[in-house]
């Protein structure tokens, strides 16, 4: 199929329309059950629910004595209350004897309140005096008490499926008792990168010859959303070669494939003709800087079927295309909840001018300001500058009807230092 064919058959549609698109079919993965401590970063596959109360006793807050707070009601500097001191309790035991008008059980952090007092007064507002503690002020009822339950009650959902575990949420189950969890199993995604002119990484760089980056870029993004990356290698501007490649991903059991580069109207874009030859291209084309002639579609291998996303060689163009694309179907095959990118409001610092009707994506570092973030350029953003991926804390986005940005113009960011 030719370049103008293709023009004409695929008409270029919007980021969220190819969005759209590539979430269309998928399907959450299976879930497993995996030690806590391995779910970090993974996705919840279900609700966790609390089995009993948190804390399961009411206990203090403070190290200091449990009283009975009536007996302190008329305390004052000129007339401290006093109070026998009966018995000690640490944390982890339960009080034999409890606490009667006139008298105190010392107490430690955690330890249940014993029973008959309702309040404790901790060691610095005493004086101790033998076996008797002075008490100077009233102490209400409650004082330096955590109530059974105050964190978490018998039955609640602590954590809701497809929720990406934090280590807060690790705490949580190990608090409730649980040391497996449900969570959904990792995306295997299939990373191919293309072109006669691209080698491995510890190859000889003869003249002509440029380095695999995508491959690498592309894996850790893999990585960092929480998938597993299979790595296919290199496979030259070659229809066999691609296939073969893309072949033996499918055997290794791919729920996705990315390939970069061959996706241009170039004599040698070999990627889409593969796709529109053992599958089928849903779309081609999308409007976006970088990244606009990305293709979409299914090919059907081995006996299945794997989504293909074919992202432009281009560095930067493959990066952001995955961001934009592979990213949410990840999330999506994990079941995540929050799909959204981590995004921030921002004043442009400086002018983008010569703008096309394109949402275009721009590499930019945030400085924080009183009056917020101020984005600045971090350079050269032709779509092969690494460089300016590598300064950038995040993308600035440029709105199609755009024709120019003024220094000065309020942008959103997407964010991408952090894992999420
Ligand atoms: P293509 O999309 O195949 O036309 O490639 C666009 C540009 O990206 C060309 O300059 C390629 O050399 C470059 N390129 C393609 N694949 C890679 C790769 N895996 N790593 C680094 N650069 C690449
Ligand atoms: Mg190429």
């Amino acid at each position: 199929m030719e370049g103008r064919e293709l023009t004409e058959m695929y008409p270029m549609l919007s980021v969220e329309e190819a969005q759209e698109r590539v979430l269309r079919h998928l399907k959450m993965l299976e879930a497993e059950s995996v030690p806590i401590l391995s779910a970090l970063g993974r996705v919840l596959a279900r609700d966790v629910i609390a089995g009993y109360d948190i804390p399961p006793h009411a206990n203090t807050a403070m190290d200091g004595y449990a009283i009975q707070a009536k007996d302190t009601e008329e305390a004052s500097v000129d007339k401290p209350v006093r109070l026998r001191v009966t018995s000690e309790l640490p944390a982890g035991y339960v009080s034999a004897e409890p606490v009667t008008a006139g008298t105190a059980i010392r107490i430690m952090t955690g330890a249940p309140i014993p029973a008959g007092a309702d309040a404790v007064v901790r060691f610095e507002r005493t004086r101790k005096d033998g076996e008797f503690i002075e008490i100077a002020q009233p102490i209400p009822v409650g004082k330096e008490v955590r109530c059974a339950g105050e964190d978490v009650k018998e039955g609640d959902i602590v954590l809701k499926r497809g929720r990406r575990l934090r280590p807060q949420d690790i705490g949580m189950l190990a608090s409730i008792g649980k040391s497996e969890v449900e969570v959904t199993m990792r995306p295997r995604v299939g990373v191919l990168a293309t072109g006669d002119e691209v080698v491995a990484i510890d190859a000889p760089l003869a003249p002509g010859k440029i380095r695999n980056a995508n491959g690498y870029s592309n894996a850790a993004q893999v990585l960092k959303y929480g998938g597993e990356p299979v790595l296919l290698g290199i496979a030259s501007d070659n229809n066999s070669e691609i296939k073969d490649k893309i072949r033996r991903g499918i055997e290794q059991g791919i729920d996705l494939l990315v390939v970069s580069g061959g996706v241009s109207v170039g004599d040698f874009d070999m990627v889409k003709r593969v796709l529109a030859q053992e599958g089928e291209i849903d779309f081609w084309r999308v409007r976006m800087k970088p990244g606009k002639p990305l293709a979409f579609g299914h090919i059907t291998l081995a006996g299945r079927s794997v989504p293909v996303l074919g992202m432009p060689g281009n560095p930067v163009s493959a990066m952001v295309s995955f961001e934009m694309f592979a990213r949410p179907m990840i999330l999506s095959m994990l079941g995540a909840r929050d799909m959204e990118h981590r995004m921030v409001r921002a004043v442009l610092a400086d002018e983008i001018s010569g703008k096309d009707d394109r949402r275009h994506f721009v590499r930019v570092k945030l400085e924080e300001t009183e009056d917020g973030y101020v984005a600045h350029l971090t350079g050269n953003q032709g779509s092969g500058i690494l460089t300016s991926m590598v300064e950038a804390d995040g993308l600035a986005i440029i709105p199609e009807d755009w024709s120019r940005a003024e220094p000065g113009a309020r942008v959103q960011v997407i964010l991408l230092g952090d894992m999420l």
